[in-house]
């Protein structure tokens, strides 16, 4: 198989439209409205604002359903065409572990759906359990890390002192615990 640059940029290519399609898609099937803004200091560059992310949230969860399927229906046509359920778990990266050969591993995982995907990040492996945005009342960028603690200092940091939406978060926790009281 060919790793090479071409191919590369083939993906990039391709990836690109389905990242177009997931826009598609939340404008289409979940009613978003879409609004292409120039990127600073570019002429011909846009950069994709939907007036409602949620929109693409639901549009990118139904291909990612979509292309779960179509995974295994592909690998079963593979299966028909004399494949190994080993070249599957190749092509698709796969790692045998102590327990399974490979094959057994992306059985489990495609047909059985039972395991966790393998290719995925494992236990034990570095994941960094916090992701960043930009906040939409102080534009500043903020760290999320999950919805897992009470205060929401203890999930969020970055925003300004000020933020009108952090501070709502901090009084509305503060209203909780009060009214928790009681
Ligand atoms: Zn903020």
């Amino acid at each position: 198989m060919n790793a090479g640059g071409t191919t590369r940029d083939h993906r990039t290519r391709v990836a690109h439209r389905v990242r177009e399609l997931i826009i598609t898609a939340a404008v289409e099937a979940f009613g978003a409205v879409r609004d292409d803004v120039p990127v600073d200091g570019f002429q011909v560059l846009t950069r994709t604002r939907l007036d409602d992310p949620m929109a693409a949230v639901r549009a990118a969860d139904l291909m990612a359903r979509v292309a779960q399927s179509q995974r295994t229906e592909h690998a079963l046509d593979a299966r028909a065409a004399g494949r190994s359920w080993d070249e599957i778990g190749a092509a698709l990266c796969v790692p045998a572990d102590g327990e399974r050969s490979r094959g057994e591993a992306v059985f489990e995982w495609l047909v059985e759906g039972r395991a966790p995907d393998p290719t995925g990040p494992g236990e034990g492996l570095f994941r960094t359990p916090t992701t960043w945005w930009r906040c939409g009342s102080c534009d500043q960028q903020v760290a999320d890390r999950g919805p897992f603690e009470s205060h929401p200092n203890d999930n969020e940091s970055g925003h300004t002192e000020d933020c009108p939406r952090h501070r709502a978060a901090v009084a509305a926790w503060r209203a909780d615990i009060e009214g928790g009281e009681w």
